[in-house]
């Protein structure tokens, strides 16, 4: 007899002490002001169906709500990170959901925003350039004039002309080029950024491949064009012509702007764009794509001293 009594003591002083904890749980969960809100708000719950949901009413006062118990997403402590519980009562039930929290949907906003500018082969600190960080200087105001047009036009729609910047290494023109980037992305429009040498070394694996006109696309439709440091490739007619070519074809028929950096004039660039890597000087062809650059794009000189040293 004995083990058995003992039995029925132990358990009914565990269950005793089960009812006790529950007790002072349910009068802790109860007192929370969130939960003391969701009750006021419907009258109607009864404390059986109090009871029945506990565990949902335990889960939502032991959770983040909007954030008030992290400071980020990724320290986000609740049940699924980013997302914040709201108690429901539906059909005669408690009820708890999760509804994204503010910041998870600012970071996601953010996300889609930063998609906005693609780049091939860009130094990352190009890509961090912001508009504020461009230092003014006279030998630069032509850029900074021509960069705020474009930017104070943008506003209402698109410039159908880009900028051509023209000037010696480390002036600073691939900077303009990811400054007005980034501020179009704010603004809402799409940029590709292109490095020029790595391009023309990338079309031609592309054709290895058969993707050639795949790879056009992309850069066909972006809002903004941005090729970094023309002339400093070597191109062949191939690529001048059924590349370069057809995507400027492209922008200019849709009026869509590209900007360029180059170490070279526009005057500079069409002899270079004559002579082909076969050593054939094609100065119609090269005058047909200089022209459509001059339509896409309008030419200003910058100078200054190497700010790389
Ligand atoms: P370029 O394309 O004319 O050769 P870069 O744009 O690469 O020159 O600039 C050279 C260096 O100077 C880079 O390290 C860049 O970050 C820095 N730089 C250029 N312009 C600015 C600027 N306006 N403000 C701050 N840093 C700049
Ligand atoms: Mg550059």
């Amino acid at each position: 007899m004995r083990p058995i009594q003992s039995t029925l003591k132990k358990w009914l002083n565990e269950n005793e002490n089960f009812q006790q904890r529950y007790e002072t749980m349910k009068k802790e969960i109860l007192a929370d002001k969130s939960v003391d809100n969701f009750l006021s708000n419907y009258p109607e719950i009864t404390d059986e169906a109090i009871d029945k949901r506990l565990n949902k009413l335990y889960e939502y006062v032991s959770q983040s709500k909007q954030c008030d118990k992290c400071n980020c997403v990724d320290d986000c402590i609740n049940v699924v990170k980013g997302y914040s519980p709201i108690l429901q009562w539906v059909d005669g039930e408690i009820h708890i959901a999760y509804e994204k929290c503010h910041r998870l949907l600012n970071e996601e906003k953010n996300a889609l925003k930063e998609n906005l500018v693609k780049s091939l082969y860009m130094p990352k600190e190009i890509l961090q350039a912001t508009i504020s960080d461009l230092h003014y200087d006279s030998h630069r105001k032509h850029a900074f004039f021509e960069t705020n047009k474009f930017l104070d036009e943008a506003k209402q729609t698109l410039p159908q002309k880009g900028v051509f910047f023209s000037g010696p290494f480390g002036v600073g023109k691939t900077y303009f080029l990811g400054a007005i980037a980034n501020r179009l992305q704010q603004l809402g429009f799409s940029s590709t950024l292109i490095y020029m040498p790595e391009f023309v070394h990338q079309m031609r694996e592309a054709i290895k491949h058969n993707r050639v006109q795949e790879r056009l696309d992309e850069f066909k439709y972006a809002d903004v064009l941005m090729f970094d440091d023309i002339g400093a490739e070597t191109m062949s007619a191939w690529f001048r012509d059924e590349i370069l070519g057809s995507i400027l074809q492209y922008r200019m028929m849709e009026q869509l702007p590209v900007f360029f950096t180059s170490n070279y004039t526009m005057d500079q660039l069409e002899k270079i764009l004559s002579s082909s890597t076969k050593g054939e000087i094609e100065e119609v062809k090269a005058g047909r794509i200089m022209e459509r650059i001059k339509q896409v794009s309008k030419e200003v000189t910058l100078s200054g001293h190497n700010r790389r040293n």
